[in-house]
């Protein structure tokens, strides 16, 4: 099976589409990104104009995506959505760009992955709302200057260190997200239990909560395979009991870990005497990629105290090593 955290899951989120907020009032948490939203939106709609571009960083399923069509929604104008990989060729963005509404959104999804040629066509495009084109070949090759539609560009990445300072510099909106305290994940699952019609107690919201993660798509994602215990072992509503016999079939622990994480807590321990040890070696060592180590696994184990990044490479701290003992029933010096 795989992981909760997987990135291949998109394709069962686009079944509950129905869970992710439309507008600002539905979208839980981030209270500052959401009051300087506020103002920012409200700014444009009273000059006319199309928004500032946006920049949204921070680790996956944290409601970036979700917060560009809400900027779209609330503007009441059309979004368009692409991540930078799919645009390959420069007619690929002019495509985009030129046939946009005034003041539309485009989302471009791991902006830190365009291609250089793309990058520097959206410069000018996100600068003075024009491409430049470049007609024939050779000696008689000549540039044209092509106006756009006034549009909002909004990347999102969850790299924000891999994105090049000129394309920085023109976003006018930067807002990082961090992982959701309990309480805000509280308030996404009651939402999300909410609209699929579910009796949720108290003690079932909280643990539920604690084993989220900090992030909305997981919490939901967890959420749905509660509902399907439940109604497999009929309960009528969904209480601490069946949350937990949920996580124990789906192997996660109270802190919300899975095996995968307790396998880096547990090679970072054993393999390399509780680090350091740089993120490349470690990606190897457990058959990973180093994005994925990165953005899927470690902002949460850092975000627990369970390991600490240094100059030096990750290193467990005793925390951490506590939790693996525990599990794995294991002794800390061998
Ligand atoms: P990202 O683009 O950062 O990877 P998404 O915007 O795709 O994340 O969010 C993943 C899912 O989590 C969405 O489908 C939505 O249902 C839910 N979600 C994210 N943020 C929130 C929020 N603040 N409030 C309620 N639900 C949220």
């Amino acid at each position: 099976m795989d992981s909760m955290l997987s990135p291949n899951f998109r394709e069962e989120d686009a079944h509950e589409e129905r869970l992710r907020p439309s507008f600002l009032n539905e979208f839980q948490g981030q209270n500052i990104i959401k009051e300087n939203l506020r103002v920012f939106i409200s700014a444009a709609d009273s000059r006319g104009d199309a928004l500032d571009h946006v920049l949204l960083t921070g680790p996956p399923g944290l409601g970036k995506t979700t917060l560009a069509g809400i900027i779209a929604n609330e503007r009441g104008v059309e979004f368009r959505v692409t991540s930078a990989p799919a645009i390959e060729k420069p007619k690929d963005l002019a495509g985009l760009l030129t046939t946009i509404t005034p003041n539309g959104v485009l989302f471009i999804d791991e902006i830190h992955r365009l291609k250089p040629v793309i990058e520097e066509m959206l410069y000018i495009a996100m600068e003075d709302y024009a491409l430049d084109w470049i007609i024939g070949q050779g000696p008689s090759a000549r540039n044209v200057r092509i106006p756009l539609p006034p549009f909002t560009l909004i990347g999102a990445t969850t790299k924000a260190g891999k994105i090049s300072t000129p394309l920085i510099s023109r976003f006018g909106i930067t807002f990082h997200f961090n992982l959701y305290d309990k309480d805000d994940i509280v308030k996404v699952i009651e939402r999300s239990a909410s609209i699929m019609e579910l009796d949720i107690k108290d003690d079932a919201l909280f643990l539920l909560a604690q084993c989220s993660r900090g992030t909305p798509r997981i919490a939901n994602r967890i959420l749905r395979r509660v509902r399907d215990f439940a109604q497999v072992y009929e309960y009528d509503f969904i209480n601490s009991e069946i949350v937990t016999i949920t996580m124990k079939k789906l192997g996660i622990d109270s802190y919300g870990l899975e095996e995968h994480d307790r396998r880096i807590l547990y090679t970072i321990l054993k393999k390399f005497n509780g680090g350091p040890v740089g993120g490349e070696n470690l990606a190897i060592a457990l058959g990973e990629s180093l994005d994925t180590l990165e953005d899927y696994y470690e902002p949460y184990l850092i975000r627990l105290g369970f390991i600490q990044r240094t100059s030096r490479g990750r290193i467990i701290t005793p925390r951490g090593i506590e939790h693996i003992k525990n599990v794995y029933d294991i002794a800390g010096d061998d």
